[in-house]
């Protein structure tokens, strides 16, 4: 990926833990690099169709200036957010925060905090059994759009089906969509449990009925094991009302754990059904 950066920007500003910090101000620095596809403006040489670094100086004085912070960590998170927000066209930035002034009784050249902070791809499953189960599931699409931090990239039909787990209920409506999200995995995962919340879902019975539910598929390439979850979804290749809708909008993502294709996957589920017969 091309690269702009902005190096040694100056910035006069009042974060710091100390009260003296925060009243008198002091001089930082910050270095950024802007992680962005720089062909089309290479080709059209037109500043609209690139990034006006000019305006991410003022963006990040601007926002140095407004707030004041204790620490460089949540500057420099609080920053990344807001300049990848700004610009979604930029993939990923680099920001830098040097303090060379800090207060600390020894002779030293600098301290900084250094992050990397980037848009994420993640695959969603969404599935409805009660009520009014499209306005359920486009109210939930509706409010990702709506987040800055997320872009709905793409969104597969409803498919309809037979609910899974031997529990009595009426049918499900399902599908996937690709989500572009600033949001890491475990916040992702807190912004559709409100999504299901506001949806009015009550957890009873594992697998049972239910107004929403909103299935983390894949995020990036990763591969977590906590608590509260699971990536890749643990059951995503058992399940054709997941598979049949991932193959619409992304056939060729390779499972990252079992190293095949939506495509191969649906494939191989599909030769069990027939050998189960
Ligand atoms: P299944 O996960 O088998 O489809 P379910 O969707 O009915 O079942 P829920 O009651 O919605 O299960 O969720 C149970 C828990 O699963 C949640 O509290 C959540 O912490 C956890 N979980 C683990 N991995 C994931 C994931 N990838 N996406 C969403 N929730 C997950
Ligand atoms: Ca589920
Ligand atoms: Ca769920």
């Amino acid at each position: 990926m091309d690269q702009i950066f902005i190096k040694g920007l100056e910035v006069f500003a009042n974060h710091g833990v100390y009260k003296e910090e925060q009243e008198k101000g002091q001089k930082f620095l910050v270095n950024a690099t802007l992680y962005f596809d720089t062909a089309k403006a290479g080709r059209s040489d037109e500043l609209t169709d690139s990034v006006d670094y000019g305006k991410v100086c003022q963006l990040i004085n601007d926002f140095m200036t407004q707030y004041r912070m204790n620490l460089l960590e949540t500057i420099a998170n609080r920053l990344a957010r807001k300049i990848l927000m700004a610009y979604p066209e930029l993939e990923a930035v680099t920001l830098e925060i040097e303090k060379p002034q800090a207060p600390i009784p020894l002779p030293f050249d600098n301290v900084s905090v250094k992050i990397h902070r980037s848009w994420h791809t993640a695959f969603i499953a969404f599935g409805s059994n009660m009520g009014d189960r499209m306005a359920y599931i486009n109210d939930a699409i509706a409010n990702l759009k709506a987040d800055m931090r997320c872009e709905v990239k793409k969104v597969s039909k409803f498919v309809e089906s037979k609910p899974y787990g031997g529990v009595e209920q009426d049918n499900f409506y399902n599908g996937v969509l690709e989500l572009r999200t600033l949001l890491e995995p475990k916040e992702l995962l807190e912004f559709l449990q409100a999504e299901e919340k506001h949806a009015g879902r009550v957890r009873k019975e594992h697998w049972g009925p239910r107004t929403l539910d909103l299935d983390i598929l894949y995020f990036d390439d990763m591969v977590i094991e906590t608590d509260s979850l699971t990536i890749p979804h643990v059951d995503m290749q058992y399940r054709d009302f997941v598979l049949v809708p991932l193959n619409e909008i992304a056939p060729y993502k390779r499972h990252p754990l079992i190293g095949l294709t939506t495509k191969e996957m649906l494939r191989k589920l599909k030769d069990s059904y027939v050998t189960q017969k």
